[in-house]
């Protein structure tokens, strides 16, 4: 009730934004009115001049009589109307001037043309005339102006009823007698209502007016904001980031050789969602991207997607600021390892595309994934060539064994005790028609990671077989071949089945085919593995353990599994002679190997000195660009015509 009641009157508390309505509904009001008072005064006080101009000299009184009773009034009006109308004006142009002092001039104005009103239309009553002008001006004040309704009241009552009580000290026109007719009381109260109602009226319809607008606003607001900014974090969208870097690249005075893009991604994310769920994992982010804002304030910043977010801002003094914030972010981390990725492409002066910017960065960013440690990269071109390279090899892969693209080339192994060739290593090669010839180097990671690598083993396997059964055919020789096998090629396929049906396939004796296993693909305990291992051995196969010493589990490897033949990774002969240690430990590994009755064979070999060496120590194999690089089967056949290679005598028939 009580809220009612203060509504009603207008006197509850107004939105700013409904305050600020009125005032301009005010304002503008104010510039007709007093346009009006300004003319009128301008012009009474001519026609006041022509009339006392026009006087005969004996009836002229001084003119201070004419000052205090008529210019005085005028002129005080028209200086109020003018003020208002200045101030009025200036406002709508938008001139952002005190509206306390606004408010102050229309209260001014309103009074003094209310004042101005009662007094000339006293003296209208006085001679026998219409109270017009007190009419109009309350018109003009309360209904022209939007006042509070309380307010309307208090003026209107307080006016009406001054102006009343005067003249009803008066006799009215054409009377002697002292107060006013029962005629002029109800014109009177009647005229009051009617301009009190109609404030009222007024009044609420702009109120409403204002409402709808100040929900317009908000909602127009609201969108905008929503139309730029990332819900989640609260920072700007991609939308905002694209059109403004879109500005700045194009702008003429920004300095473009020092803009540089960045992406950020968070390494492990998705693990510190899944151990703490998603709703941490929320509140981390929205944590991150305000580090990052943090740390590059004055730039642009922006969530890209999930865990990504993208900065333009100042080349120089960048690395700093990442470095720093990657500390901060790992302070975020709690049990989960969190890493920090970032990516930076500084684009040329002539580039206008901020997405191919982001995405250079983003490429810049991908390519130290995994890198432990590595917190930052540039972009530069020989980065997108590996990247359309590892493209081209996961989509191509197919095409390229159907085509025959792949080859194998064969590596000799060679007997220490006579030089002769005891056997093969199958090495694959990618005969491309767009790229050339690819080493294995180019394409055996990325077919990992993509897990496609089963796909090239097979292959190999088959050629392999096929090359022993056109052997076999021609009566030609032909020694055991060993084949590289990945860790993953026992979880995409069953590649011991693959093998052996193979090997039947093309009537390849098992004796004819080794495996070999990279030391680093059993460094984890898996029984996948275990068993391969196990059955490819009692199918007949000779397992090897490829790259021994390379990693950090060798002997635990030695502990866990059964190999035939241990290849002693290159790397060891690598500081021979020089290196004083690498002779010592080389003919530790020779003796272990006999200890655990396998075959020796080192790889690398490259000089007569580290042959002789191998063979002093009684290392049984070896293999290396000595004796040959890897080869196609032609050039090998060729090597052993030409007696540039031989090979052991019961190999020759078979
Ligand atoms: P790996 O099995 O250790 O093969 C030995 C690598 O050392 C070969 O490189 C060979 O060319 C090179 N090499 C041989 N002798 C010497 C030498 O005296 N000095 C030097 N500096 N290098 C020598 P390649 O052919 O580039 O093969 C690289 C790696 O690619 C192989 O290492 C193997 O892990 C993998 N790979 C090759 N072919 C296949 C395949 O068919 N399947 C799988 N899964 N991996 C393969
Ligand atoms: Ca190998
Ligand atoms: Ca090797």
């Amino acid at each position: 009730m009580k809220d009612n009641i203060i509504r009603w009157l207008g006197i509850d508390k107004k939105s700013p934004y409904v305050r600020d309505y009125f005032y301009a509904v005010n304002m503008r009001a104010s510039i007709y009115m007093s346009l009006i008072v300004v003319v009128l005064e301008i012009w009474m006080i001519i026609r006041m001049t022509k009339t006392i101009l026009e006087l005969p000299p004996d009836v002229v009184k001084p003119f201070a009589y004419y000052f205090q009773k008529y210019y005085l009034n005028y002129l005080i009006l028209l200086a109020a109307g003018s003020c208002m109308l200045i101030f009025a004006v200036r406002f709508v142009k938008g001139r952002k001037d005190n509206p306390v002092i606004g408010n102050v001039i229309k209260w001014i104005f309103s009074f003094v043309c209310i004042y101005f009103g009662e007094i000339i239309s006293y003296n209208d009553y006085a001679k026998g005339e219409q109270i017009l002008t007190f009419l109009t001006m309350e018109l003009f004040v309360v209904c022209l102006l939007i006042w509070r309704p309380l307010i309307s009241f208090l003026i209107l009552s307080s006016s009406y009823l001054i102006f009343y009580f005067r003249i009803d000290m008066i006799p009215p026109p054409n009377s002697t007698e002292i107060g006013t007719t029962l005629a002029t009381q109800i014109n009177m109260f009647t005229m009051y209502l009617s301009t009190l109602l109609f404030s009222f009226a007024n009044y609420t319809r702009t109120l409403s007016q204002a409402r709808k607008d100040e929900n317009l606003e908000q909602l127009n607001e609201h969108l905008s904001r929503i139309s730029v900014e990332d819900e989640l974090t609260g920072i700007h969208n991609m939308v905002y980031f694209r059109s403004e870097a879109e500005k700045m690249m194009n702008y003429v005075t920004t300095d473009k050789e020092n803009i540089v893009f960045l992406f950020f991604d968070i390494e492990n994310f998705k693990s510190y969602n899944e151990k703490y769920g998603f709703h941490e994992g929320n509140i981390l982010l929205k944590k991150i991207a305000h580090l990052i804002e943090e740390a590059f304030e004055g730039s642009l910043v922006s969530r890209f997607s999930d865990d990504h977010f993208v900065v333009l801002t100042r080349f120089h003094d960048c690395q700093k600021k990442i470095q720093q914030l990657s500390h901060e972010i790992k302070c975020c981390q709690g049990e989960v390892h969190l890493e920090l990725k970032c990516g930076a492409y500084k684009p040329d002066e002539t580039e206008k595309d901020p997405s191919l910017a982001c995405d250079r960065a983003r490429f810049a960013c991908n390519s130290i994934k995994k890198h432990y440690d590595c917190y930052y990269q540039l972009y530069d071109k020989s980065l997108e060539d590996r990247f359309h390279l590892k493209q081209y090899i996961v989509n191509h892969i197919d095409t390229a064994i159907a085509n025959g693209y792949i080859k194998v080339f064969y590596q000799p192994v060679v007997s220490t005790e006579n030089s002769q060739v005891c056997g093969l290593e199958a090495l694959a090669r990618w005969q491309d028609p767009n790229y050339g010839l690819l080493p294995p180097g180019a394409f055996i990671e990325i077919l990992e990671e993509y897990r496609q690598i089963y796909k090239l083993d097979q292959c190999i396997i088959e050629q392999v077989c096929r090359d022993y059964q056109k052997a076999k055919e021609k009566q030609l020789p032909f020694v055991p071949v060993s084949l590289n096998f990945s860790r993953l090629d026992f979880e995409l396929c069953d590649i011991v089945g693959f093998v052996s049906q193979m090997s039947e396939k093309y009537h390849v004796p098992h004796e004819f085919l080794d495996i070999e296993i990279t030391e680093s693909a059993l460094t984890e305990q898996q029984n996948l593995l275990t068993n391969a291992v196990r059955k490819l051995r009692e199918t007949g196969f000779k397992v090897w353990l490829d790259d021994f010493g390379s990693g950090y589990s060798s002997l635990n490897v030695l502990k866990d599994y059964q190999f035939d033949v241990l290849k002693i990774d290159m790397k060891f002969l690598s500081g021979f002679p020089d290196n004083a240690k690498t002779q010592p430990i080389l003919t530790s590994i020779v003796n272990l190997t006999k200890q655990l009755a396998m075959v020796s064979l080192t790889e690398g070999v490259e000089t007569q000195e580290q042959f002789e060496f191998l063979r002093s120590i009684g290392c049984s194999r070896a293999q290396g660009y000595l004796f040959s690089k890897p080869v196609p089967l032609e050039i090998l056949r060729e090597k052993i015509r030409s007696g540039e290679l031989q090979i052991l005598p019961e190999y020759l028939n078979i």
